[in-house]
C-alpha cells in the first residue's frame, strides 16, 4: 500500500497486490472531527457510479470517471469510511503544493504568531492531512517543459470536459436527488459564509467585504447541470501519449448547481501574479507564446461549445469562486492548527528524531556548522554552504545532523564568546544535540533586518538585571528542550546592543 502524495482532502493509496492482480486505489475521510458535508467520498462514490453506467451506454460521449469497485461506511473496518476503484492509467499534471506542508513548515518552525496573509496565500491549496514533510517545489500552470501546442490541448481538455459534465441530462441519468435545484450561488454564498464563520480565528477585512457584498450582487438567471465543485488541471488524468483526459477525480464537492461557477474556478489560475507565493498563476505571463488560453479565449471555448451567446456576470462568478476556496482554507486552517494546539503532545519532538541524530552523530555528520575545529566539523563556509544545500532540502534535516537554527548561531556565539562556565552548563549540551536553545532579537514595530534599530531594554537594577521589551519570532521557545535564550537588547537607547543570555 502506497500513499498517493498529490492526493487532496482526503488520503489516497495505491493498493497492489503484485503483478497479476489488477491495481486499485483506495480512497478514504481523513481522521479527525470533520466539518458538516466536508470530505463527501460516498457522494464521490455515488458519481463514479453514475457516470461509469451512463459511459458504458454513451461511450466516448460519457464523462470519464475511474471504475469504482466498493464503498465501505462502517469507520470501525480501517478508521474512516472509504471506497474501493480501479487504477486509471495515465499522467497527472500538478500545479499546486498541498496546504499542510505549509501548516507543518508553520508549526515545525514554532513561530508563534501566523501571518494573516497564509489565508490568503493559500488560495487554490486544500488539506493534506498525512503529510510529508519534505520540501516541494512550487507548482505552475504555466506547465514548464511542455511544448505550446500540448500545453493549449490540456487547456483545452480542461474546457472540453467541464463540458461533457455541464451537457449530463441530470433526469436521464438519475441524478435529479443530487443536489437542489435553484439559487445555488445564493445557497452556496450562504453555506460558505457561514462555513467560515465557524471557523474563522481571527478578522480578514476582505473577507468581511466579501460576505457583504456577495449577497448584494447575486445573479439572476441561473442554469442547473451537475457541477464539479473543483475543476483544476490536476483533476484530470491524461493519456501518457496525448492531452486526452482519460479520468475526471476529486468529486467530493460535485453537486447540482450553476455551472459557471465552475467555469470561474478553473480560470482562477489566470487571476493570480505569476510570482504569488507557493503556486504561481498566470496574470502577467505570456499567455500567447506558451501557448494557454486567455480567461476569456476558455470563456469563448465553453459558450461554443455549450451554444451559448456570452457569459454575464463572470466578475461575479470570480469573486465567489476566491471566496469559496479562501472559505475551504480557513476551515483546513482551523482544523490543522487546532489538531495541533489542542494536543498536549504539540511541542513534543517526533521520537525518530533521536534516533537519526544518533545515526548522524556516528557517521560524523555533526556540528558541521561550526569551522572552530575544537568543537565542530572544522569546514570552511563554502564546504558547508554545500552540505546546507542539501539539507534545506529537507525541514527537518538540519536538526538531525545538528546544524539548526537558531542553535547554530547560538553556539557561535557561545564558542566565541562565552565563559568557561557558560560553555561547560549550554555550549556542550547544545553541542551534544541534548538540549536546544533560542534568539530573541526580532520585535514587531522595529525593521529587525538592521538589529540596531532593536528598542528592548537592558537595565541594571542593583543585583537584578531588567529584561523590558516585545519580542517575536522567537523560533523553539515553547520546545520542551529549550533551556537558553540569546535576548538581543540596549543597555542605553542610543548605545550599542548587548546580548543577555536566559
Ligand atoms: C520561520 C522564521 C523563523 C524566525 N525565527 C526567528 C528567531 O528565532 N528569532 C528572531 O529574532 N527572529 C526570527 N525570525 C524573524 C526574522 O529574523 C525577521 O523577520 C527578520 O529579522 C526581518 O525583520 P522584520 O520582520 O522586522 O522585517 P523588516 O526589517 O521590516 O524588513 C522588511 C523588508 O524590508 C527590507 N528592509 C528593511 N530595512 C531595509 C533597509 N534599510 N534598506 C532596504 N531594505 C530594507 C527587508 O529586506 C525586507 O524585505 C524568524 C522569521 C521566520 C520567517
Amino acid at each position: 500500500i502506497r500513499e498517493f502524495s498529490h492526493g487532496q482532502s482526503n488520503p489516497t493509496y495505491l493498493i497492489d497486490y503484485g503483478p497479476n492482480a489488477k491495481k486499485m486505489v483506495l480512497r478514504k475521510k481523513p481522521p479527525g472531527k470533520l466539518l458538516p458535508s466536508a470530505h463527501a467520498i460516498e457522494r464521490e462514490y455515488r458519481v463514479y457510479n453514475v457516470f461509469n453506467r451512463i459511459m458504458s451506454a454513451l461511450g466516448q460521449h460519457g464523462v470519464k470517471v475511474p471504475p469504482v469497485l466498493d464503498l465501505c461506511d462502517d469507520p470501525l473496518v480501517i478508521g474512516t469510511p472509504f471506497y474501493l476503484m480501479e487504477l486509471v492509467q495515465g499522467q497527472y499534471i500538478q500545479v499546486h503544493q498541498t496546504f499542510c506542508e505549509l501548516a507543518h513548515l508553520y508549526i515545525y518552525m514554532n513561530t508563534l504568531y501566523i501571518y494573516e496573509k497564509t489565508i490568503v496565500y493559500l488560495l487554490l491549496l486544500c488539506l493534506t492531512p498525512n503529510v510529508k514533510i519534505w520540501g516541494k517545489r512550487k507548482r505552475d500552470p504555466s506547465l514548464p517543459g511542455m511544448n505550446p501546442q500540448s500545453r493549449q490541448q490540456v487547456y483545452k481538455a480542461m474546457v472540453d470536459t467541464l463540458c461533457s459534465i455541464h451537457k449530463v441530462d441530470i433526469n436521464k441519468a438519475g441524478l435529479t436527488d443530487y443536489g437542489k435545484h435553484g439559487n445555488y450561488v445564493e445557497r452556496q454564498v450562504n453555506i460558505w459564509t457561514k462555513q467560515y464563520k465557524r471557523s474563522e480565528t481571527h478578522s480578514i477585512p476582505s473577507m468581511d467585504r466579501l460576505m457583504t457584498w456577495l449577497p448584494q450582487h447575486l445573479p439572476t438567471n441561473e442554469t442547473t447541470t451537475v457541477v464539479h465543485g473543483d475543476i483544476r488541471i490536476d483533476n484530470f488524468i491524461f493519456r501518457r501519449d496525448t492531452p486526452e483526459v482519460v479520468a475526471t477525480l476529486d468529486w467530493e464537492l460535485s453537486t447540482l448547481g450553476d455551472p459557471i461557477s465552475d467555469l470561474a474556478y478553473s480560470c482562477i489560475p489566470h487571476f493570480l501574479p505569476v510570482n504569488f507565493p507557493i503556486i504561481s498563476g498566470l496574470k502577467g505571463v505570456n499567455m500567447n507564446e506558451l501557448g494557454i488560453p486567455t480567461h476569456e479565449k476558455i470563456l469563448e471555448m465553453y459558450c461554443e461549445k455549450m451554444n451559448l451567446h456570452q457569459i454575464d456576470n463572470f466578475d461575479f462568478y470570480m469573486a465567489f469562486s476566491f471566496f469559496r476556496v479562501a472559505s475551504i482554507l480557513q476551515g483546513v486552517f482551523k482544523q490543522t492548527f487546532s489538531r495541533y494546539y489542542s494536543s498536549d503532545k504539540k511541542w513534543t519532538p517526533h521520537p525518530e528524531l533521536e534516533n537519526l541524530k544518533a545515526k548522524a552523530k556516528s557517521e560524523g555528520l555533526w556540528n558541521l556548522f561550526l569551522p572552530n575545529k575544537e568543537y565542530g566539523a572544522g569546514l570552511t563556509n563554502v564546504e558547508y554552504a554545500y552540505l546546507c544545500e542539501i539539507m534545506g532540502s529537507c525541514l527537518y534535516a538540519p536538526e538531525v545532523f545538528n546544524c539548526s537554527a537558531p542553535d547554530t548561531g547560538n553556539m557561535e556565539v557561545l564558542s566565541e564568546f562565552g565563559t568557561e562556565e557558560q560553555k561547560q552548563k549550554w555550549l556542550l549540551p547544545l553541542l551534544n544535540g541534548e538540549i536546544r536553545s533560542c534568539f530573541a532579537m526580532t520585535e514587531p514595530k522595529v525593521a529587525s533586518s538592521d538589529a540596531t534599530n532593536i528598542e528592548s531594554s537592558i537595565v541594571e537594577d542593583g543585583d537584578n538585571l531588567v529584561l523590558n521589551g516585545r519580542k517575536w519570532w522567537t523560533s523553539g521557545a515553547m520546545d520542551p528542550r529549550m533551556k537558553i535564550i540569546i535576548f538581543m537588547g540596549k543597555n542605553d537607547p542610543n548605545g550599542e546592543l548587548s546580548v543577555f543570555i536566559c
